[in-house]
């Protein structure tokens, strides 16, 4: 009797690099037979790509296995992959035995029953391949991630990533341009955990701006995340310039000098604020974002005020605040002058009140000017300013097709997204 194809439902937590390796195990899933399925109840292996980054975001994932595991059908295989898995790998499988593997990174995900019996326990098991240069199936976006280095040379006081996804290590060029043609998207998306270092670790540092040029041969629109500041030259602004996404995504966790070296971290809100301005110059439409940690060790009232003085002098377009998160085995964990967690979610309060104003003020601000947007969905389009799954969104006419670039004249502006309409053609 011919047994019906077997299918998979793989359900991702975390940030855009975790995406971009749910694509790529969902790829070899594909290879191996397998068809996917947005129906857990319907699969016969349920993958969980967890994130492992702050307690919120364990607790998320372990209620999403949970919760999961409920929800699968009887016999269906349950896997949990990612940085928990990596981070977590033996406790995780202690304390969930109703889960069936523990796959950490680069350990191929079984969506069979082992015929030694050694399902009837979760398994751990040492890496196999190469997930940063592993296929993905083509998106049906027309955007996509692309994850271009892995790991992090650096040992910023609060970050715990460099001791479990390990030192940076720079895909290949040609396995990155390969990945981009197979896609078939009008915009990419490079990411990274350190996105200006990529080629650092092959003795090629600054690599990041002839990969930006190659890709820009290649899609319309190359956007760039998560830049270090140290590392942004100007040969990386330029060529980040003449592309047509002149979008720059700071990652600058704070501006108070003193406090930055606490943190173990480069620069200070001067310094910031320069390179900006330079930039501003350059290109006045150019867009900015930045993350900020709250709360990190040693915080005074003073570094909270040198923050929201900096914020409104620098006038982001967006920004991400997050309050401080110990994390087990970084260096800021031992440190003494925790701050306490009221205190952390009042000045979390404080920042996130003021960059709304700002933010929706740059917004009202486009009102009444053309810009040019990729429409990713019926009615959603992104102009150079809006990351996809980040930013706010353009709300474009239903009549404009996915998939297509249009100039179109913003209308309105509703806190972080705006309304625009068709420009008529003469
Ligand atoms: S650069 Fe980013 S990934 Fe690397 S240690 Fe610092 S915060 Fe973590």
């Amino acid at each position: 009797m011919a047994q019906s194809q077997q299918s998979f439902h793989l359900h991702t937590l975390g940030c855009p690099k975790n995406q971009v390796d749910s694509d790529k195990i969902a790829g070899t899933l594909i290879d191996d037979g397998l068809i996917p399925t947005h129906d857990p109840s319907a699969a016969d292996l349920v993958v969980v790509n967890t994130c492992a980054f702050i307690e919120e975001a364990r607790e998320e994932s372990i209620n999403t296995i949970l919760a999961l595991e409920r929800e699968r059908s009887p016999g269906a295989r349950i896997v949990v992959t990612g940085c928990m898995a990596e981070r977590y790998g033996s406790e995780l499988a202690d304390a969930l035995p109703e889960v069936d593997q523990v796959a950490g990174f680069g350990v191929p995900v079984h969506f069979r029953t082992k015929p030694d019996g050694l399902s009837a326990t979760a398994e751990t098991q040492a890496p196999q391949f190469d997930l940063l240069n592993l296929r993905r199936p083509a998106s049906d976006l027309p955007w996509a991630y692309v994850k271009i280095a892995e790991g992090c040379d650096r040992a910023c006081g609060f970050c715990a990533i460099p001791s479990f996804r390990g030192p940076q290590k720079s895909r290949e060029v040609e396995s990155i341009l390969g990945e981009i043609e197979q896609l078939g998207v009008r915009e990419v998306v490079l990411v990274a955990q350190d996105l200006a270092s990529y080629g650092s670790d092959l003795g090629r540092r600054g690599a990041i701006v002839s990969l930006v040029q190659a890709a820009q041969e290649r899609v319309d629109r190359v956007r760039l995340l998560y830049l270090y500041p140290s590392d942004l030259s100007d040969e990386l602004i330029e060529a980040i310039l003449v592309s047509e996404v002149p979008y720059f995504d700071l990652s600058l966790q704070h501006v108070a000098r003193g406090h930055l070296r606490r943190m173990r971290r480069w620069g200070h809100g001067e310094k910031f604020l320069e390179r900006i301005k330079r930039i501003r110059e350059l290109c006045p439409d150019a867009a900015f974002r930045s993350n900020f940690i709250v709360g990190y060790p040693g915080e005074t009232e003073d570094d909270q005020a040198e923050l929201l003085t900096w914020l409104q002098e620098a006038q982001l377009d967006w920004c991400g605040f997050f309050t401080y998160s110990r994390e087990e085995g970084t260096y800021a964990s031992n440190l003494d002058d925790q701050v306490p967690t009221e205190l952390m979610r009042e000045r979390h309060a404080e920042l996130t009140e003021l960059q709304d104003v700002i933010t929706a003020t740059r917004r009202d601000g486009m009102v009444g000017k053309t810009i040019e947007v990729l429409v990713d969905r019926q009615g959603i389009g992104r102009s150079h300013r809006e990351a996809p799954e980040i930013d706010g969104v353009v709300h474009v006419p239903s009549t404009l097709k996915p998939g297509e670039i249009y100039d179109v004249v913003v209308t309105r502006s509703e806190g972080p997204d705006i309304e625009a309409v068709q420009v008529e053609t003469q």
